[in-house]
């Protein structure tokens, strides 16, 4: 290696640690900023990628059409769907869980998915207390899809514009 002279120079002239200081002093004095959670909460992105949720029709149809794009797509193998063919020829799921201890939150399922039926909603707060709980059944998913429906579809419009 040769001899760089501007690389001494900076180097005996302390210029990065100045101007990690200057970082420092700059928000030394700034206004605070102390988020008290959970009372208080930061905004979240309507991308945002948490739990999961399977999206009905207004007239309470399932969305999911049994396709298995998203188990094919998911990176983990996080999840698992059988199905069946009803007698008007349509297709839907007889199971359909996600391993919630597998799953890394990728959204490869939500964007894989052609009818916007498996969805990563905005819930990150949520814990397990029994062993298998961190599967999340057909029912669990429908279920948070019912109760959130309204924010999941202002999540979706809001993001709309920039797919
Ligand atoms: S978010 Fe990613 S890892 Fe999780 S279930 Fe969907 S595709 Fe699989
Ligand atoms: S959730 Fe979507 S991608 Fe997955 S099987 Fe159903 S329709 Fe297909």
């Amino acid at each position: 290696m040769g001899f760089n002279l501007k690389h001494y120079l900076k180097t005996f002239s302390l210029q990065e640690l100045m101007k990690g200081m200057s970082v420092t002093g700059k928000y030394l004095f700034d206004c605070k900023f102390t988020i008290q959670y959970p009372e208080e909460k930061t905004p979240i992105s309507p991308r945002f990628r948490g739990h999961h949720a399977l999206r009905r029709y207004p007239n309470g149809e399932e969305r999911c059409i049994a396709c298995k794009l998203c188990e094919a797509v998911c990176p983990a193998l996080a999840i698992t769907i059988e199905l069946e063919e009803r007698p008007d020829g349509t297709r839907r799921t007889t199971r359909y869980d996600i391993d919630m201890f597998k799953c890394i939150y990728c959204g490869f399922c939500e964007e894989a998915c052609p009818v916007d039926a498996i969805v990563e909603t905005d819930i990150f707060e949520y814990h397990f207390e029994n062993r298998g709980e961190n599967i999340m059944t057909k029912d669990k998913l429908l279920a948070v899809g019912d109760k959130y429906e309204e924010k999941i579809a202002k999540m979706k419009a809001a993001d709309a514009p920039y797919r």
